[in-house]
């Protein structure tokens, strides 16, 4: 394998393609070029980087940490790192009116849990600023870091930079700009991008004159966010007039844009809607994209995933689009090969979007399809579970079982070496566990075949990962287990310790905010069949980083634990405060009465369907004073 400092180059130079990298070197390449953004000497455009390398790695390597973090800052910042006032989270990005039009259906839903009628959602749309993201407390400046530890950059401040719109300090979270003006006609020359100009500015060094100066001329500023000027909008106005509005907002200031940034007002709504790990569900930011090309397939193949899932595979006319050569393409599933005819000859429209790369948006000629009747690794026939073509021969067939293997090391994200080759070479000397891995010798590795220095190594790895400290909830989503992502398990894990999850059934996870019952159902049995690896691989000792308990949340023990209830009506106190102490307890918060709610719980001027369908369902009817008394 070259080194990774030519492989950066023969990327840059486009003298490798995409498709011709291996997974190792564009999870590389990839991190230099993020490495090289944040410490603002980019080596890619940002559009390069966007809608080419960080796509193709989502989805080569769906779980790597770089899509998994908040973006981390580069080497440019050695400082300690210091606790945020807040923590800062990033931003859940779309690229197509089709992802914003599911986050307007997950508002609605929401609203519809909080009685909101969604014809009052307001949206405020505000440009997305490509700038440096800081948080301005008042008296410190702070990066954004890995959101949750940053490095202080008062400094920066202190060289006397202003806020936008002579405002005061202390408005919280904020980037730093240049305007667009102002770089076209004095700093172009010197600097390629704006962004690596505004990084000069926040260096340790001393500024030179050109950064002082656009400092003194009120150039360079830190604009909070709360300082952008508003389009607001209907649920309504933004579906009818979604590219206008995309539009005019992108053209509101006079600092470069990358994007707009949406998201709901309504405290209660996103009290509601909350936030996972990386970002708030209330907020997207829309980047557009707008390469297209029109491709012929040359043939599709079916591919089988670790869960039994088959992709099709459509191997393409080489084609290029945004400066990469394309060749292949993932649909999906076979639902799309069915209904749409992506066959052999068949013209697709493709577009390098945000999420999955490349992606096919349309069949626009159709051609005679072939869907596979037998799992192409095992032979087993295939059974339609919806959209989805599935192989169930989950325990032997070969394509699942190296599939669930590599997924394991991919998820630790502790290790080096675990890759496909490796799997599928030892799966050829009958390996089909990770805790048989785990037990391999130096000397058994290179009875399979593996050079000395490779087994050497490999041993080295198995016992890195074993003592390089991870998160629990990343442990336990190695197992693969079905609905069991990395989200998922750290909601679990919040709750309950990682070594009482198999005790839990299905009413004590159904009680969770954020756990349907039938993802709770999928967990228990899941958690039920990893059990023997997962003892065998806690005899290794994993170095697990626990997460801590939120005990105080929930007490199970309560009789009220697990009951769904649904408010209707005016309460004497507030909903909000209502919902929290419920769910505190374990009680379930469902949208509309059916014969499995338990409760309805009336206050002033109550729905007057909701009473009657409780009546239908013969759901117990509570007063407020009534249900308060009982969950005392
Ligand atoms: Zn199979």
């Amino acid at each position: 394998m070259a080194s990774s400092s030519s492989i950066v180059n023969q990327i840059i130079q486009q003298e490798v393609l995409l498709d011709d990298l291996s997974d190792d070197d564009l999870a590389s390449f990839c991190q230099i070029a993020n490495l090289a953004y944040r410490s603002g000497e980019s080596i890619i455009s940002d559009q390069d980087y966007d809608f080419i390398y960080l796509p193709a790695l989502k989805q080569r390597l769906p779980h790597h940490p770089l899509l998994q973090s908040i973006e981390p800052e580069g080497r440019g910042f050695s400082e300690e790192k210091v606790l945020l006032p807040e923590v800062m989270l990033s931003t859940d990005k779309a690229y197509s009116w089709d992802e914003i039009s599911k986050w307007i259906e997950r508002l609605k839903k929401s609203a519809i849990e909080i009685d909101l009628n969604s014809n009052l959602i307001q949206i405020k749309a505000t440009p997305k600023l490509d700038g440096f993201a800081g948080f301005d407390d008042g008296s410190r400046l702070y990066t954004r870091g890995d959101g949750k530890k940053g490095s202080d950059i008062s400094r920066v401040f202190e060289r006397g930079l202003q806020v936008y719109n002579d405002s005061e300090r202390g408005q919280g979270a904020g980037e730093i700009v240049v305007k667009k003006s102002y770089f076209e006609a004095y700093l172009s020359e010197y600097f390629e991008y704006p962004r690596n100009f505004q990084a000069s500015l926040i260096k340790e060094k001393a500024l030179d004159k050109k950064a002082k100066q656009a400092i003194a001329n009120k150039a360079a500023l830190f604009v909070p966010f709360s300082q952008l000027p508003i389009r607001s909008v209907t649920i309504d106005e933004l579906t009818t007039k979604f590219e206008q509005i995309v539009d005019t907002v992108l053209s509101m200031v006079d600092f470069d844009v990358d994007g707009v940034v949406f998201e709901a007002t309504n405290e209660a709504l996103k009290t509601q809607m909350g936030a996972n790990r990386k970002f708030h569900r209330w907020q997207i930011a829309f980047k557009e994209n707008k390469d297209k090309a029109q491709v012929t397939v040359l043939s599709v193949t079916p591919q089988v995933g670790r869960t039994g899932k088959i992709t099709p595979v459509a191997e393409l006319e080489p084609t290029q689009l945004s400066g990469a050569k394309i060749m292949r393409a993932t649909g999906h599933h076979y639902g799309l090969v069915k209904s749409q005819g992506l066959g052999a000859g068949s013209v697709i429209e493709l577009t390098r979007s945000g999420l999955v790369i490349p992606k096919i948006n349309q069949v626009l000629k159709s051609a005679p399809v072939n869907i596979p009747e037998i799992c192409p690794s095992c032979g087993e026939v295939l059974q339609w579970e919806s959209d989805f073509l599935m192989c169930l021969n989950h325990t032997v067939c070969p394509a699942q079982v190296v599939g669930r293997m590599e997924y394991f090391f991919k998820i630790l994200a502790n290790n080096d070496g675990f890759g496909i080759a490796t799997i599928e070479k030892l799966y050829e000397h009958g390996i089909r566990k990770v805790s048989q891995i785990y037990t391999l010798s130096i000397d058994d590795l290179s009875s399979m075949g593996f050079g000395e220095k490779t087994s050497i190594n490999l041993v080295n790895q198995l016992k890195r990962s074993t003592s390089e400290q991870i998160e629990d909830w990343r442990f336990l989503a190695a197992f693969g287990v079905v609905r069991l992502g990395m989200g998922n398990c750290e909601n679990l894990l919040n709750f309950y310790p990682i070594n009482a999850i198999f005790e839990l059934n299905l009413e004590r996870i159904s009680a969770i905010n954020g756990f349907a019952e039938l993802t709770a159902q999928m967990i228990v049995t899941g958690l039920d069949s990893i059990k023997p690896e997962f003892d065998l691989l806690s005899q290794y000792h994993f170095n697990l980083e626990l997460t801590p308990l939120q005990k105080d949340l929930v007490e199970f023990t309560h009789s009220f634990s697990g009951k769904k209830i649904i408010f209707t009506g005016k309460m004497s106190g507030s909903r909000e405060a209502m919902k929290k102490r419920a769910k505190s307890i374990g009680i379930k918060m469902v949208s509309s009465v059916s014969a499995k709610t338990d409760y309805l719980v009336v206050g002033e001027k109550a729905g007057q369907n909701k009473i009657k369908n409780a009546e239908k369902f013969g759901v117990e009817i509570l007063s407020e004073a009534d249900y308060l008394a009982l969950i005392k």
